[in-house]
C-alpha cells in the first residue's frame, strides 16, 4: 500500500473520506474533544512518526498538530485496505476493515450516551460499522459530524423522555 502523505491525509479529512474507530471516538469524548478537534490536529499537523506493525506490516502515521483550542495533541492515521467504491460515503463503509483488512464491516444501529448527570444525552439509531471478523467498530466521518450537530443542537432536536438511570456501586460487587 502506498504511504500516506500529509497532503493526502488532509484531502481525505477535508472530503470526509475517513472513519473513526469507536475506541478513538471514546477517547475524544473522554478528553472533551470533538471530531472538529481531531480534524484540526490533522489539518494543522505534521507526520511526527511512522510506525510499522511488526505483525501486520501496516504503517501507522502519528500526526502531531493542534486542537481547536490550540493545544498540541497527537492522533494516529492509517490507510484502509483496498477500497471497493466510495460513491456514497455517507451510507457505505467503502473498504475492508481498517483493523484486520479481511472483511467488509456491516451496519448496525446503536444507542450511545454522552455526558452525565443533568447533561446526559442519549442518541438512538447511530449507524455503526462493525467487522464480523475481528469485532472492530467504526463511525464514518459523516456520522461523527452528525453526532456533534445533535449535541450542539440538543435543545431543539432532542425530546425529553423519562428514562431509568441506575448507578453502579462498587460496594455491591
Ligand atoms: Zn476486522
Amino acid at each position: 500500500m502506498p504511504q500516506l502523505s500529509i497532503t493526502r491525509i488532509r484531502d481525505l479529512v477535508r472530503s470526509l473520506n475517513y472513519v473513526v474507530s469507536v475506541h478513538a471516538a471514546e477517547e475524544l469524548e473522554d478528553d472533551n474533544l470533538t471530531i472538529l478537534d481531531l480534524e484540526s490536529i490533522i489539518l494543522t499537523g505534521k507526520i511526527a512518526e511512522r510506525q510499522r506493525d511488526s505483525k501486520t506490516r501496516e504503517v501507522k502515521n502519528v500526526i502531531r498538530g493542534r486542537t481547536l483550542a490550540g493545544i498540541e495533541a497527537e492522533t494516529v492515521v492509517k490507510s484502509v485496505p483496498p477500497v471497493r467504491s466510495s460513491s456514497s460515503p455517507s451510507i457505505s463503509f467503502s473498504g475492508l476493515c481498517a483493523s484486520c483488512g479481511l472483511a467488509a464491516p456491516q451496519l448496525r444501529r446503536v444507542t450511545r450516551t454522552f455526558g452525565k448527570g443533568k447533561d446526559l444525552l442519549v442518541i438512538e439509531g447511530i449507524p455503526m460499522w462493525s467487522c464480523p471478523r475481528c469485532g472492530e467498530s467504526y463511525f464514518t466521518a459523516q456520522t461523527m459530524h452528525e453526532i456533534e450537530r445533535i449535541k450542539a443542537l440538543r435543545k431543539s432536536v432532542a425530546i425529553e423522555r423519562p428514562v431509568s438511570v441506575a448507578e453502579y456501586h462498587d460496594e455491591a460487587a
